[in-house]
This record gives C-alpha cells, sequence and structure tokens, in this order.
C-alpha cells in the first residue's frame, strides 16, 4: 500500500520523525541503507565477541532534555547513571569532578565555587523551560511539551543572561567567570565537545550547556548499548503499523512515491537528490563542514588505572589538561593540524552500565576534516598521562578514522559527527537561512537531520520540528 509518508534514515532524528507520523495515524515507511536502524544510536561488537559498543553516541543528557524524547515517553529503554557524571583528571593535582548535585560539585573548585554556581548553576536551576528554548533557536516558540503556552518573560530573563555568556569565545568566557586551573579546565573540557576552535564565538555557550544539563537532567547511558533506544523507536513504529526496512540506500526522491518525504540525510547528499531550484542549491552548497574524528574503541581485562582513583566513577572523561593546553590543541585542529596532545573525550560505559559484557571503553580526538591520519598512538599516549599502565590493560583495539566513519553512515562527511560546522552563523543558517530550515522548496520534502537546528547530539529534535511541519502543511 502506498505510505503517507517516506522516512529515509533511522538516525535519532529520522525516528523521532517516523513515530510523531505514525502517532498522528499516518502510515509510514522507514527506509534505512545500513543493515541496523539508529544511525549514531547503533551499538555492535567491534573487538571482541560479547563486548558491546556503541558507533556513535553513549551519552544520552540532550536525549533526556530534549522536549521531542520527553513527549514520546518511549517504554523498554532504562537509562543508567554513572556514580560521577563527568571527571578532568590534571597532572599535578586531583581530578575536577562533576556530580549530579551543583554543590557538591562547586565544593571540589575551591574559590571557584561560587562562580560555578553563579553561571553553570544558574543555567540548571532555569531548568527545561530555558533548555527547550535553546533546542528551539526557530520554529513556533513556546509550544512544546513542557510549556503549552508562550514564553514567559522569566525564561526570556534567563535566555539572554544565558545568551550574554553563552555567545562568547570558551576561553574568554573561562578567564572571565574563572579564577582556578581547575575551573578554567573543567569548562574548556565541556565547551571543546562542540568541535569549535574554542576562541570562536558561542563555545562558551555548548560548554554551558552542556554542564548545566549534568545537574539538570544527569549524563546517563542506554542500559545494554545505545541500540537499544532506537530499537525501541523502531519497535513503536511498527506497533503503530508503520514498515521499517534495513538495506535500502535512497539515492534519487524520484524513486519515492510518498506526499510527505522526511530525509536524515546530509546537504551534501541532499544536493544530489533531486533538482534543485538555483537558490536552493547555492545555499546549500555553501553549508561548511567541521573537522572530523578519530575513534578507538578497546575491549579491557579491567577498569582503566586512573591515578586518581575518583574518575573510575565517572561515565565521561575530558582528556588535556588545562584551558591554555585544550584551546592550543583544538585551535591546531581548526587550523588544519594534528596535535600531538589532543584534546581526548574518552566514556567508560561500565561504570554505570554492568551489562556491556566487560569493560569496553571509547574515546576520540578532533582531526581536520577528511584527515588521514592514524590518531591511536596520540589518544593512548593522554590516557597514559593520567592512568599509567593503561596500555597494559587493552585486549583488543577497533579504530575508525574519518573515512571510516563516514563509510558507516553518509551523514559522517569527512568524519564530522556534529552534520556541520556549529559556529555562531550555522547555528541558524543551518542548512539555510528561513525560519523553517526542516522546509525544502519541494512541496511535502522536509529535511531533518542534525544538519538542521539544533544540530547534533540525541536529541531528535530535528525529526520532531520536520514532523510537525509535515503535519501542519
Ligand atoms: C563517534 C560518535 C560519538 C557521538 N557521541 C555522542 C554522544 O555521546 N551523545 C550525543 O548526544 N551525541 C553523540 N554523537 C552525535 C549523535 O550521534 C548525532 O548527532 C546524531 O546521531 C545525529 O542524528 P541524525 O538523526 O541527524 O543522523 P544520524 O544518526 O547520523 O543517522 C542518519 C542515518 O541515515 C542513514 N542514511 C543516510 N543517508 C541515507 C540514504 N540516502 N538512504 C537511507 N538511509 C540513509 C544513515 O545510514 C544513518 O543511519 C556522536 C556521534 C558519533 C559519530
Amino acid at each position: 500500500m502506498r505510505p503517507d509518508a517516506v522516512v529515509v534514515g533511522s538516525g535519532p532524528n529520522g525516528l523521532v520523525a517516523a513515530v510523531m507520523l505514525a502517532r498522528a495515524g499516518r502510515r509510514v515507511l522507514l527506509l534505512e541503507a545500513a543493515e541496523r536502524f539508529g544511525g549514531g544510536l547503533r551499538s555492535g561488537e567491534l573487538t571482541l565477541p560479547g563486548r558491546v559498543h556503541d558507533l556513535g553516541a553513549t551519552v544520552m543528557a540532550m536525549a533526556l532534555a530534549s522536549p521531542a524524547f520527553r513527549s514520546l515517553e518511549l517504554k523498554g529503554v532504562e537509562f543508567a547513571h554513572p556514580a560521577v557524571v563527568a571527571a578532568h583528571p590534571l597532572d599535578d593535582r586531583p581530578a575536577v569532578l562533576v556530580h549530579r548535585d551543583p554543590r557538591r560539585t562547586a565544593e571540589g573548585l575551591g574559590r571557584d565555587a561560587g562562580a560555578w554556581l553563579a553561571t553553570v548553576g544558574a543555567t540548571a536551576r532555569a531548568g527545561f523551560p530555558l533548555v527547550e528554548l535553546l533546542l528551539k533557536p526557530l520554529g513556533p516558540w513556546g509550544t512544546g511539551p513542557s510549556r503549552p503556552g508562550w514564553v514567559g518573560p522569566r525564561v526570556l530573563a534567563q535566555a539572554v543572561r544565558f545568551g550574554l555568556a553563552g555567545v562568547l569565545p570558551a576561553t574568554t568566557f573561562a578567564r572571565r567567570a574563572f579564577r582556578t586551573v581547575e575551573g578554567r579546565a573543567l569548562i574548556a573540557g565541556m565547551a571543546a565537545h562542540s568541535m569549535l576552535d574554542l576562541r570562536s564565538p558561542i563555545s562558551a555557550g555548548y560548554g554551558l550547556l552542556l554542564a548545566s544539563l549534568a545537574h539538570l537532567v544527569g549524563w546517563p547511558l542506554v542500559r545494554g548499548g545505545s541500540q537499544v533506544l532506537a530499537d525501541a523507536l523502531v519497535a513503536e513504529l511498527r506497533s503503530l503499523g508503520g514498515e521499517a526496512v534495513t538495506g535500502h540506500r535512497v539515492r534519487r526522491l524520484a524513486e519515492l512515491d510518498a506526499p510527505t518525504v522526511v530525509l536524515d540525510v546530509s546537504p551534501r547528499q541532499l544536493l544530489t537528490m533531486a533538482e534543485w531550484p538555483a537558490g536552493y542549491r547555492r545555499r546549500l552548497q555553501r553549508f561548511r563542514y567541521g573537522p572530523g574524528v578519530f575513534k578507538v574503541d578497546w575491549a579491557l581485562d579491567g577498569p582503566v588505572p586512573w591515578r586518581d582513583p575518583a574518575v573510575a566513577g565517572a561515565g565521561t572523561v575530558h582528556l588535556g589538561g588545562t584551558l591554555e593546553e585544550i584551546a592550543l590543541s583544538e585551535a591546531e585542529m581548526a587550523a588544519g593540524r594534528h596535535s600531538p596532545r589532543p584534546y581526548v573525550l574518552l566514556v567508560q560505559p561500565y561504570a554505570a552500565d554492568p551489562t556491556r559484557g566487560g569493560h569496553t571503553l571509547w574515546a576520540y580526538c578532533h582531526v581536520p576534516n577528511g584527515s588521514p591520519v592514524d590518531m591511536t598512538d596520540a589518544i593512548e599516549t593522554q590516557i597514559e598521562r593520567y592512568a599509567p599502565g593503561f596500555r597494559d590493560r587493552v585486549l583488543a583495539r577497533h579504530t575508525m578514522g574519518p573515512a571510516d566513519l563516514e563509510a558507516l553512515n553518509p551523514n559522517l562527511v569527512g568524519g564530522d559527527i556534529g552534520g556541520g560546522l556549529a559556529g555562531l552563523v550555522q547555528f541558524v543558517r543551518r542548512p539555510v537561512w528561513s525560519p523553517a530550515p526542516w522546509r525544502t522548496p519541494l512541496p511535502g520534502v522536509f529535511l531533518c537531520s542534525a544538519s538542521t537546528p539544533p544540530g547534533a547530539s540525541v536529541h531528535g529534535m530535528g525529526g520532531w520540528q520536520a514532523a510537525r511541519l509535515a503535519l501542519r502543511d
């Protein structure tokens, strides 16, 4: 039977769009190029039999905070929280720890305790209405599930306050707001998730938001692997009568026969899928991709031997030292070079989830887009710096550079896991400047990937916005 809507791509955005359309009574067909659903939510045995690794996302802070996921109220997905949200080891002093409790976190920051509470703490206290506003920079405001109605003056005031700090480069914000090595390093580690040069505008905003989510919802992971979340969404779609197919790559829109098409694809691919009006084509061609990542997954025979044992309880660990060191490594990368001491983002799922077949670990560092350089040694050397003897624990490793990531998922152009540069311009011109960038010039055709606002992460907001527009149209 002819579907009412075809969704192309089953990343979190495609899955959210498919479920929303199906819940609204539409007959939905979901087509996924890979052999498994999920995109950035896929898990698999990358190293040894029985070891569950997340191929992409593990940390689900955004999913918990997102209006899209909260409105879906999915069943069968259990979120597991590590004892410590995140840790930032330093060479000659104890690691800085981020706890769910902002006061406990502040206590570890000495002279910067007040600064933490006044910046990150205040953002967390503003709660879901502020997060909702930040995740919906465009489109109709104030109509999300947590706040029916309009955006009140209190939320707007909090947003202005957040914006004044968030618009700054992370380096400027860290030096202005924090005085200690610990406080500044912690902000740098948070902001570097953005993959931006930390001297660029709005890099502070990413750091502030992520850090505040540690207090608001935590940084949990999905028990059993992120694939469980993707599979739950597919099961929900099928329970509503939707059809979901793997191993089907869509190359041209002409292949599809449905009044509504929602595309979880990158702008580069979108360009090749149809004859677009010249203006739209030119605007898509201007879209810029960000740096790539080099990722290593390990199977270990035990936990990482951190010099500071407190790091063992952390789900996420930021490696790279001080603000100055991290800023330098990210600036090198933005200039097209490879830092010998890169900022490394490391996730130890076993700190929260004992069901993944043993001690599995992953880490990545940022590299220039499309880089062919093997960063395994640089990453492991950074881990050894804070965990001497780490390499002795390695039973098996699996590496993925930009080309491998793109082969896994065509949306990861040049290894860019953010779906496009996340700087100020492309925060709103994503991929084109429009109050509704999820709409394309072709009637009934929508774009929902991380290359639409609000960008990368497992929040499903692109899918949510595209589905809402499709239903309204
Ligand atoms: C290594 C890594 C670590 C990450 N860590 C985190 C994390 O811890 N927390 C977090 O929140 N986010 C993380 N992310 C980012 C997050 O995974 C992405 O932002 C998110 O998955 C984007 O969702 P999406 O739906 O836009 O697209 P994707 O998840 O990229 O999925 C797109 C899907 O569409 C399919 N597809 C594309 N083109 C076609 C086509 N023509 N026909 C059919 N199918 C097609 C692809 O095969 C893919 O399955 C990480 C990403 C990576 C790669």
